[in-house]
């Protein structure tokens, strides 16, 4: 019996651990979102993100940008994001297309970079065997592996997807805590692919993409491949599989990249879509903003 991962249960302790860092030290946190244009996926994650601000008493601000032209484009925007108040940052991707997403994200200041996505943020994260701060996504798969008392010491992770954003910053983690990690991407050979995913005893995937893998590829794989005992796909694996993915189906719900009986089916546990690597990804954006919060005024506060 595969066993579901609960995310907005490891989301909450996360929350009630930043609500509690701010009554305790009676502190003032804000955090300021900036949105440009109007994409409607964007409006319902910076809505969530308000929503959980006020949960733990942070103060938000979001700075929406709509019908820009050049100026906003060259001078307003930069301008902003460059001298933006508040403990934390953060601009909601994706911006308008043709739009260079890391030229202006790594505006934003470092100090207040709340998504931990800078050039300067990540260049500390990728430097440090035991980064204090982390992209959320990330940071909150983590938690949740740790929730369920997941050993990932010694264990063959793969990840699927090379995102700054999820893929890379995962593996890092994965590697930080002594996984030996694969990380695949749009170029893996889909055989090598269906083969690391039948020896892994982590595989995350963040593709963006429903049904990536399917019953069907798993039972034409066992066909293939029958021979070779070592890396036959098993469905009562210990195998953890989370699901990074948010996608619509072709009835509009919304779905991981794997089907939730598939995996089911070949893992012991599992993280769903929604209520998985979601609200933990929410979660951490709070507690970033703890940490940097915390960073600045470390004299005078508790630990985190
Ligand atoms: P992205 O488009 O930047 O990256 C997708 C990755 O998938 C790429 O690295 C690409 O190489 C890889 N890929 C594409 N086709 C592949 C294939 N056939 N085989 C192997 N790899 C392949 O996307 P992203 O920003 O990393 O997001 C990935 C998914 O995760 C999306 O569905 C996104 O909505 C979701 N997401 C969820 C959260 C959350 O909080 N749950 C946060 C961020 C992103």
């Amino acid at each position: 019996m595969s066993i579901k991962m609960d995310g907005k249960l490891v989301a909450h302790q996360i929350k009630s651990t930043v609500k509690e860092y701010i009554e305790r030290n009676n502190a003032h946190l804000d955090l300021t979102i900036v949105q440009v244009g109007n994409n409607s996926a964007s409006n319902t994650y910076i809505k969530n993100k308000v929503k959980a601000c006020e949960e733990v008493g942070i103060q938000s601000t979001v700075l929406r940008y709509e019908n820009i032209d050049e100026y906003d484009r060259c001078v307003d925007i930069p301008d902003t994001l460059k001298h933006i108040t508040g403990t934390g940052a953060m601009l909601q991707l994706p911006l308008p297309k043709g739009w260079d997403e890391n030229y202006f994200v790594n505006l934003i200041p470092s100090r207040q970079d709340a998504d931990c996505l800078t050039e300067a943020s990540l260049g500390k994260f990728y430097s440090s065997s035991n980064p204090y701060i982390a992209p959320c996504t990330a940071q909150g798969i983590i938690d949740l592996l740790d929730f369920y008392n997941i050993d990932i010491e010694g264990k063959r992770a793969l990840v699927i997807g090379r995102s700054n954003i999820v893929g890379r910053p995962i593996a890092h983690l994965l590697e930080t805590r002594n996984a030996t990690v694969t990380l695949a991407h749009s170029k893996t050979r889909r055989s090598d692919l269906l083969r690391l995913f039948a020896i892994s005893d982590i595989v995350i995937t963040a593709v963006g993409k429903p049904d990536f893998i399917t019953e069907e590829d798993a039972y034409q794989y066992n066909k293939d491949y029958r021979h070779d005992f070592y890396s036959y796909f098993e469905t009562k694996s210990n195998r953890v599989i989370i699901d990074v993915g948010i996608n619509r189906d072709e009835n509009g719900k919304l779905c991981g990249d794997l089907s939730e009986d598939f995996k089911a089916k070949y893992s012991e546990y599992y993280s769903p879509v929604p209520g998985g690597v979601g609200p933990l990804t929410v979660a951490n954006l709070l507690y970033n903003t703890v940490k940097l919060h915390h960073q600045e005024h470390k004299n005078d506060q508790d630990n985190v």
